[in-house]
């Protein structure tokens, strides 16, 4: 996956933005609307990170994960995939992988969201190209759930969806192509809504 994004950097909010709506791309990349900018997936993404690590014993967490060492939030940023983003942890592992680490400051649903799922895909990439390692898994904590953790392994799909999304995001970017809507049910509280015909 090698994109043409001619110095576009977008970050991992933009994207699960884009997966929310793909007319908040349009409307805030293409038409340059950035103060519309309230909106329901900034607000799930925005809880503070920092809050959630106040109570979880990070060393014993990397102990139970046969990590071997750690950095801790590492900002990256990948002008072949156009993204940057800003990771908790990077986790390395005895036989040379690595793997990021997402803490949030919630209960465990029970599942992998495909946002998170996502969200931690596109660190992978960032991961791999910057520490030229491989990355097969992302783990999350779940701080409120006595920091249970989820494993998600990734499959060769995860990342040429990313692909994908990327493409398209770079095709409304550059062209200007209106996307879809999204369901209606997004719309009701949606910042957009009087301008979006
Ligand atoms: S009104 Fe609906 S379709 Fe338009 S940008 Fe908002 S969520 Fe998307």
């Amino acid at each position: 996956m090698d994109l043409d994004f001619s110095g576009i950097l977008l970050t991992v909010s933009d994207v699960l933005e884009h997966l929310y709506c793909p007319r908040f791309t349009w409307f805030e990349k293409y038409q340059m609307l950035p103060e519309f900018q309230e909106r329901r997936a900034k607000v799930q993404m925005g809880r503070s990170l920092h809050e959630t690590r106040e109570n979880t014993n990070r060393s014993y967490l990397r102990k139970r994960l046969n990590a071997v060492d750690k950095r801790i939030d590492v900002s990256l940023v990948s002008e072949r995939y156009c993204l940057r983003g800003r990771i908790d942890e990077v986790l390395f592992f005895q036989d040379g992988t690595a793997a990021p680490l997402d803490y949030k400051f919630a209960r465990d649903p029970g599942l992998i969201y495909r946002t998170l799922r996502f969200q931690s895909a596109i660190y992978a990439l960032l991961i791999q190209e910057h520490f030229q390692c491989a990355v097969s898994k992302g783990f999350v904590v779940y701080t409120r759930s006595s920091n249970a953790v989820r494993t998600i392994d990734f499959t060769p799909a995860d990342f040429q969806q990313v692909g994908n999304v990327l493409s398209e995001m770079l095709n409304i970017i550059q062209n200007g192509h209106l996307p879809r809507r999204a369901p209606p049910s997004r719309c009701v509280d949606c910042c957009y809504r009087r301008i979006c015909t």
